[in-house]
């Protein structure tokens, strides 16, 4: 976006001057699901769409926040306690922040701050992600400038989801927001923050997000019922040889595991880390064939063994998959909803999403969206205008 448009936007809100602008963006997930609670891997990259924040200096000590994309008017007086209020809906993501950041000693002063998003909200982009670790790095920019901490952001951040919105998130997606590269895609262990950049090029295709604008129902109580039964078969293969945890462990293992349900689950685990180590070799060698195809893998077993998908992510990955030219597709983010990822050859974007579109709907009665997007670097500071 054009910095002049984004400053007339601020002078809308908030009258006449200078306007400082900076960009957080949303984050996709590209394989590796429902696999960082059994210590193995993700490999998500930042996107080029994402939230801007304007920002400018006040004399006095309030921060006001507001966000084109959501209504109302949240006054921070940062010489009161900062506390949760349901009243203050979106605005208590980036006040959570604000209170952390204020905690850990730094100078905070008044200011006026317009988000604008182009990301698409609760459809598993981390939209959440965005704005949190927007408003830290908007915080310590004005104390330390380049040189933040990029990954006490990511932590800070997923402490505020956690424990002041009460949303129970790992690391991942604070983590790819604020540490994303262009065009490299980062390989994580969320347990150990070890992390390696991975350049991403998908040659003559291109990623498109699908958002299903399925809300993703069900996901909190299923993703508990799933941790319970990785922990269950993890239990199991440990009464037999000694694992760290259920990546770990071997597909040879599964044999211990008497029921079924159980077993699927384990399954799903060992061969997704499997799938995520494949994915990072065959991208590294540039098979961009291979990629797609382990996408495919990794969709049916969140499908058939992990039992996370739904009639509306298994549909839009189905329709996707029957178009020419398009090479994998699977669903990303907890599932039950929000989005999947297809890799698609260049010359047939247009067209493949003209007929995913057309078939989703037709099956579903929902209009989905559609976003080509390069990955993009994390959260970062434009410029003054
Ligand atoms: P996701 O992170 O997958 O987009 P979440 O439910 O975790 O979904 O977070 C979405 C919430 O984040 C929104 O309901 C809203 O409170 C907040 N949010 C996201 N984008 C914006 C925005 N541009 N302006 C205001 N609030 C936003
Ligand atoms: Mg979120």
């Amino acid at each position: 976006m054009e910095l002049n448009v984004l400053k007339d936007m601020f002078i809308q809100e908030y009258g006449e001057g200078e306007v400082e602008v900076y960009f957080s963006p949303g984050r996709v997930n590209l394989i590796g699901e429902h696999i960082d609670y059994n210590g193995g891997y993700v490999f998500p990259g930042a996107l080029t769409i994402g939230i801007y924040g304007m920002v400018r200096e006040r004399e006095d000590n309030i921060i006001r926040l507001r966000s084109k994309n959501a209504s109302g008017e949240i006054i921070v007086n940062l010489q009161e306690d900062i506390r949760y209020d349901e009243k203050d809906d979106w605005g208590n993501y980036p006040k959570g922040v604000i209170k952390k950041i204020k905690e850990l000693g730094y100078n905070v002063n008044g200011l006026d701050i317009l988000f604008y998003s182009n990301l698409p909200d609760g459809a598993g982009l981390s939209s959440s992600a965005a704005i949190e670790v927007l408003t830290a790095y908007i915080l310590l920019h004005k104390n330390k400038g380049e040189d933040v901490d990029r990954v006490e952001i990511a932590k800070m951040c997923q402490e505020v989801e956690n424990k002041f919105v009460g949303v129970n998130c790992g690391i991942m997606d604070q983590f790819a927001v604020a540490l994303g590269r262009e065009n490299n895609a980062i390989l994580l262990d969320c347990a150990s923050l070890y992390y390696e950049y991975v350049p991403f090029d998908l040659k003559d295709a291109s990623l498109v997000i699908m958002n299903t604008n399925k809300r993703r129902e069900l996901s909190e109580s299923k993703y508990n019922e799933r941790r319970a039964e990785c922990d269950k078969a993890l239990e199991i293969i440990r009464t037999h040889r000694e694992v760290e945890n259920l990546c770990q462990a071997d597909v040879k293992d599964l044999d211990y595991i008497e029921d079924e349900v159980i077993k699927k689950r384990a399954r799903h685990a060992i061969t997704e880390n499997i799938r995520v180590k494949d994915a990072v070799r065959v991208l590294r060698e540039g098979d961009i064939e291979a990629f797609s195809k382990l996408l495919i893998e990794s969709h049916k077993s969140l499908k058939d063994d992990y039992e996370v998908t739904g009639l509306h992510l298994d549909t839009i990955v189905e329709e996707a998959l029957k178009v020419k030219g398009c090479l994998g597709a699977r669903m990303t983010g907890a599932g039950f909803g929000g989005c999947a990822i297809a890799v698609v050859k260049n010359e047939v974007v247009d067209e493949f999403i003209k007929e995913v579109s057309k078939n989703y709907k037709e099956k579903t009665g929902i209009e989905a969206a559609f976003y080509v997007s390069k990955i993009g670097d994390g959260v970062k500071y434009m410029g003054r205008c």
